[in-house]
């Protein structure tokens, strides 16, 4: 067979194969062809398991209905997405904050504005990311050439590591050494461990005597129940002029399948290059305008529906919903003597494995013994080791047996 000649981007070859979720699925179908009758309980699950709230669903099917009215369909919209979405968000999400609708960029998710921002910088920018941590940040970063090839002791050459530890409360420290582009998500995935306000405040401050650019990837925002932590980095002062910030519609809407999320770059983060001074909101519009379309406009309709009385309340009773199931599994696992951490603040826990095990020889022993597939939290990172990824998106009644099979362990 021919084959083409065309020089490829090396730096995928530097890529690790999608191991994690291709092995917990092979394992898992090994288990089933050996016992068919095996009942499985699904505890990793990054998904939602709840469908959309009826407030979104109403909306997306009367937007669609306009985009076959000759009256009253929409073609192309603007880039960064439609001004009567951006102002709720602002008006809502950033009350008090002064953030701007021309700060706001919609998206059709996080992932996406959290690999494609790295575009804008040049190829050498230090990255700094929090290990573990979920793998868009450093798939990325390896495939834009921003990595030299993995080291024999785990993890890329190039690349700041900002390990989440029991010792440090989980909480990525800045570093001794310099990084461009941080990386920080709070509340975390795969810990579920939000970010103190103290902690930020250090961030900001580093990123200013650094003169870095903090990414906060704020996906999980709305699972934060305690007080003292803040829901925008936009709350500590000077964050304006270090930091963007990613938020999304997916894991407190439901829009895993229906894909919207947005981006907000302050117009006072400026960054120095070559004696002259940019902004990256206009460089990012820029980006935008060249290579985006924008979201779909019922898409972007179903989202402004997350604001509106009905809306607000059917959202919060998802995200409380999620939280119960957390503190469930949680405080089952306490009493069954895990170590047990996050599920606060987030839908997620990360669960200490016993000593005898590393975090897939307990994989294993969960699949075979107690047929519950979780997630190895090694597949995170190297400091995810020891630990298992476990998530409040099943059903309750999944937890409650879950928990009842592994008392009987
Ligand atoms: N950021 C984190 C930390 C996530 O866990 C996820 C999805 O699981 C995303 C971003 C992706 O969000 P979206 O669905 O908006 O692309």
């Amino acid at each position: 067979m021919m084959s083409a000649m065309v020089k490829l981007n090396h730096h995928y070859q530097k890529l690790q194969p999608n191991y994690l979720f291709t092995e917990v699925e092979k394992k898992t179908e090994t288990l089933l062809s050996r016992e068919p009758g095996a009942k499985l309980l699904h505890l990793g699950v990054g998904d939602i398991s709840m469908p959309l709230p009826p407030a979104v669903v109403e909306e997306l099917v009367q937007a669609s209905l306009e985009m076959g009215d000759p009256k009253k369909f929409r073609g192309y919209g603007p880039s960064q997405g439609y001004l009567f979405l951006r102002e709720k968000v602002a008006k809502h999400d950033y009350e008090n904050l002064s953030v701007s609708p021309d700060e706001i960029f919609i998206s059709d998710g996080a992932n996406t504005d959290l690999a494609n921002l790295q575009e804008i910088f040049a190829p050498d920018v230090r990255v700094a990311l929090p290990d573990p941590a979920y793998p868009v940040y450093l798939d990325t970063t390896i495939m834009a050439g921003r990595t030299r090839l993995p080291l024999k002791t785990g993890g890329y050459g190039g690349v700041v590591y900002l390990p989440c530890l029991e010792e440090n409360g989980f909480q990525p420290l800045p570093p001794p050494t310099h990084a461009d582009l941080i990386y920080l998500c709070s509340p975390h995935n795969p810990t579920g461990v939000a970010m103190t306000r103290p902690l930020l405040e250090q961030w900001v401050d580093y990123a200013k005597r650094h003169r870095s650019i903090l990414i906060l990837d704020a996906a999980y925002e709305a699972y934060i129940n305690d007080p003292e932590i803040p829901h925008s980095i936009y709350e500590i002062e000077g964050a304006k002029e270090v930091a963007i910030e990613v938020k999304s519609f997916s894991k407190n809407a439901g829009f895993t399948g229906l894909r919207c999320s947005y981006t907000v770059i302050p117009h006072q983060l400026r960054v120095a290059d070559t004696g002259s001074i940019f902004s990256l909101n206009t460089l990012w519009k820029r980006r935008q305008d060249a290579k985006t379309n924008g979201v779909s406009y019922p898409v972007q309709r179903a989202a402004a529906a997350v604001y509106t009385e009905a809306g607000q309340a059917q959202v919060k009773g998802l995200v409380t919903g999620y939280l119960e199931r957390a503190k469930v599994l949680g405080d089952g696992l306490r009493a069954l003597r895990f170590a047990v951490f996050g599920g606060v603040n987030a839908p997620y826990l990360w669960m200490g494995v016993p000593e005898r095990f590393n975090s897939w020889s307990f994989f294993d022993y969960l699949l075979e013994k107690a047929h519950l597939v979780t997630l190895p939290g090694s597949g995170f990172g190297k400091t995810g080791e020891g630990y298992m990824r476990l998530t409040s998106f099943g059903t309750k009644e999944a937890i409650a047996q879950a928990l009842e099979r592994l008392k009987a362990l």
